[in-house]
């Protein structure tokens, strides 16, 4: 077993970790304005670029990074430490656009991974959250193509993204489909962009959609494929919140270390207090049980033969579980260290307390993953808990 970081992952690390550092300079500027202006996403996209941690899910070929997913998750785990989700801003098109026709590639795909275009996945409905097959949006054939009906909800980037990849049930036989939309299509419209509880770069707006023209060609992937494109989507992304959400209590960890040793109640620093102690030892034993978990999973995706990928749904789902509840803990615990300072929105605990949440709820709930989890368990036995065999 070999479990160090390869010298191209260190690599990988210093440079992301030098881009989050970058990035980082715009946190509080995100936080006090609820977003950042044209000029600050534009420094930050050079910025990208020059890292070159461009779409690092996709390949050289197309003109992305090109990583394995253990790179990814060496990647994810530095730009999780940062607030505002500006995390999000080092573009990491949605994997079901793997599933372009080489037209498409060209129209959506290269552009997104150079930077000039921006996709959102708009899946989830009023009525379909965890449930997809609930959906109501429709796609009706006519003459010139597909009209589309319905409404979307949470649409995350959908103030920024210049165009859509929509679920929507297609035909008499609602067979859920794909549909890549740009934008400006007529008949769509942003009805509206609710606050929620974190500060993200970007919005999650809600949109409705009447009689939406799009042609043939804006198929993705083939009729009836929305799920599984949307499934085989999941298990990589779920990792990859397993990863930042490492990432982000690590650095909430550092933090606290630094305020325990610092800060001086009673004439000590509160670092001597066996309770702070606690508090800063199970943060420590949380991150690094699950960060090795993260790695060992993303090793497996990078090893695996086709037989392997209900299993590692299942893998995929306890980390992102495991990860999002641990860090969940660790960050509440990093606030009650750093005492009424950690209610403060100017210090990052604060504001990592109110990001982390969401990471228990997109990409399915935590009662999703449980399910999934037991569902391998039920029909599969329990393969689930193996590691690897060379
Ligand atoms: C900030 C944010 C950004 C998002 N971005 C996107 C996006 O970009 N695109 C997109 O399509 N969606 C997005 N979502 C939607 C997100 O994926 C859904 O919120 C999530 O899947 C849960 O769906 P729901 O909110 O409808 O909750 P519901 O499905 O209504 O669930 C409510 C509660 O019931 C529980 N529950 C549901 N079914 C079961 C069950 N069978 N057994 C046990 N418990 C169950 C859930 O776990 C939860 O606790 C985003 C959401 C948020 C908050």
């Amino acid at each position: 077993m070999d479990f160090r970081l390869t010298p191209r992952q260190v690599q990988l690390k210093a440079d992301a970790r030098a881009l989050t550092d970058f990035i980082a300079g715009y946190e509080n500027q995100c936080e006090e304005e609820n977003g950042l202006p044209a000029d600050a996403h534009a420094k930050v996209r050079d910025a990208v670029l020059d890292a070159g941690l461009q779409a690092v899910n996709m390949p050289a070929e197309w003109g992305g990074a090109g990583l394995t997913i253990a790179e990814q998750v060496t990647v994810q785990e530095e730009l999780g430490r940062l607030t505002g989700a500006l995390w999000d801003m080092v573009w990491r098109p949605a994997n079901a656009l793997r599933f372009c026709t080489p037209e498409q590639r060209e129209r959506f795909l290269v552009p997104v991974i150079k930077g000039e275009r921006r996709d959102c996945y708009a899946v989830t409905e009023r009525g379909a959250g965890s449930d997809p097959q609930n959906l109501t949006t429709t796609a009706t054939r006519n003459d010139r193509g597909w009209v589309l009906n319905g409404e979307k909800w949470f649409v995350t980037v959908g103030d920024h993204a210049d165009f859509m990849i929509v679920l929507a049930a297609a035909g008499p036989d609602r067979a859920p489909t794909l549909f890549l939309v740009d934008k400006d299509t007529p008949g769509i419209e942003m009805t509206r962009v609710p606050r929620f509880m974190h500060t993200f770069v970007y919005e999650h707006p809600e949109f409705t959609f009447t009689d939406v023209q799009v042609g043939e060609d804006a198929v993705l992937g083939g009729i009836g494929e929305g799920y599984d494109i949307t499934r085989s989507w999941f298990t990589e992304e779920r990792l990859m919140i397993a990863a930042r959400t490492i990432g982000a209590a690590e650095r909430a960890l550092e933090l606290s270390r630094d305020w325990a040793v610092e800060r001086e109640q009673f004439g000590a620093p509160i670092s001597s207090y066996q309770l702070i102690q606690g508090m800063l030892a199970d943060c420590a034993v949380d991150i690094a049980v699950n960060r090795a978990y993260t790695h060992q999973v993303a090793w497996e995706i990078d090893h695996s033969s086709a037989e392997d990928r209900k299993t590692l749904h299942a893998k995929a789902a306890i980390a992102k579980l495991s990860a999002s509840e641990a860090s969940g803990r660790v960050i509440d615990r990093c606030l009650q260290i750093h005492g009424g300072r950690g209610y403060d929105r100017a210090y990052a605990v604060e504001r990592l307390y109110r990001e982390l949440r969401v990471d228990r709820i997109w990409e399915g709930t935590s009662e999703i993953q449980r399910l999934i989890i037991a569902n391998e368990l039920i029909k599969r036995g329990s393969g689930v808990l193996d590691l690897p065999v060379a």
